[in-house]
């Protein structure tokens, strides 16, 4: 298989590129034993783990570490099959609620976020919670509380039944309202058209979301838009990047979980941009040979919760059916990390000075 990384607008990107362990390293391989086919792979850059993932699942092993096995998570720590397979069998077990944990034993909430009953529960409960909400979820929740204590109608542009939004509609259930998609839009009542703002779920559709809030406008000029981006920068890089590779694709491969909402509007951004055809799978396994045939361009891109690993291996099966010619195209470099949990951090911290 060998690898030619460019950026979109064409230009190479230098070869020497380090990158940390756990992503695409760029480095230019060449296995002048793979033959030239004539089709290729256009591989999308940024894709997989972002930070406010990577931070959930550093969480759950350094709490594993620390405190030892079991270590409770409720709900999916991020929605991926594989990474919640994998710290199962570090000795994390998911549950669904609080109720399931033991009085007393260690709880993470999710990278999605949990409304402030959630905590509540915990606390009546004597769990030691810590929470690895993304900071970027967390800033939602600051705004939802922020325009309720000021008295807005708040319209939360989000998915019905997502964590996030639950979460998030927690902060203020008697001033938000969800609108899930354009058409919803059109039956949304507020009490005071000059007093209402949106907001929206971390992970939508750029485009879609732009059309929301434009139906909203129509009806309610005088909406106030959110005081910065909620989409956040993981997906809205990974939906552009696929925007630039998609109309070249035969078919488009996003590695991701159906939970997964970033993953899922991967695919509908590729075939909206012009992709021929736009699979979601989890494991390299699943790929159809069927969608390969005839093609000579297929995208490849992975959602904001999937490790490098399973793109990975989704390459080296396409470099076994001929496509082995593998061009990177970057539209940014993500260098965003988050610090751990406070409460997490001060354990390790107090850890550490017990051994001396
Ligand atoms: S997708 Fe965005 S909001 Fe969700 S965990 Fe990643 S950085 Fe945070």
């Amino acid at each position: 298989m060998w690898v030619r990384p460019r950026t979109a607008a064409g230009a190479t990107v230098a070869a020497d590129v380090r990158f940390r362990a756990g992503t695409y390293d760029g480095r230019v391989t060449q296995d002048e034993a793979t033959p030239r086919t004539g089709k290729r792979v256009l591989l999308a850059k940024p894709r997989g783990y972002c930070a406010g993932v990577d931070r959930a699942v550093q969480t759950v092993q350094e709490a594993l570490k620390l405190y030892g096995a079991p270590i409770y998570v409720r709900k999916q720590i991020v929605h991926n099959k594989h990474v919640v397979q994998t710290l199962e069998a570090q000795g994390a077990i998911f549950v669904e609620e609080n109720e399931e944990v033991p009085a007393g034993a260690t709880v993470i909430f999710s990278a999605h976020g949990v409304a402030p009953e959630v905590y509540e529960q915990a606390k009546a409960r004597s769990l030691k919670a810590i929470d690895a909400t993304c900071p970027l979820v967390t800033k939602v929740h600051h705004e939802a509380k922020r325009f309720a204590a000021e008295d807005y109608d708040i319209l939360l542009i989000g998915h019905e039944g997502h964590e996030e939004v639950i979460g998030t509609s927690g902060e203020a259930p008697e001033h938000i309202q969800l609108v899930d998609g354009p058409d919803a839009a059109d039956q949304i009542t507020v009490r005071d058209p000059n007093k209402v703002v949106w907001l929206s779920q971390t992970t939508l559709s750029v485009d879609e979301t732009l059309e929301t809030v434009a139906r909203l406008k129509k009806r309610l000029p005088m909406l106030q838009s959110p005081p910065s981006d909620d989409i956040c920068y993981a997906t809205s890089n990974r939906q552009h990047v696929v925007k630039q590779i998609a109309p070249d694709c035969d078919v488009v491969i996003v590695v991701g979980s159906r939970n997964s909402s970033n993953s899922v509007r991967l695919v509908e951004v590729a075939l909206d941009a012009g992709a021929r055809a736009g699979h979601l799978i989890d494991f390299a396994h699943e790929i159809d040979d069927a969608w390969l045939a005839g093609a000579r361009t297929v995208g490849v891109t992975s959602g904001a919760s999937v490790p490098e690993d399973l793109v990975q291996d989704v390459l080296a099966y396409l470099a076994a059916r001929g496509f082995g010619d593998v061009e990177e195209i970057t539209t940014a470099n993500e260098r965003l990390t988050f610090s751990l949990p406070q409460e997490l951090k001060r354990d390790m911290r107090a850890a550490a000075a017990a051994r001396g």
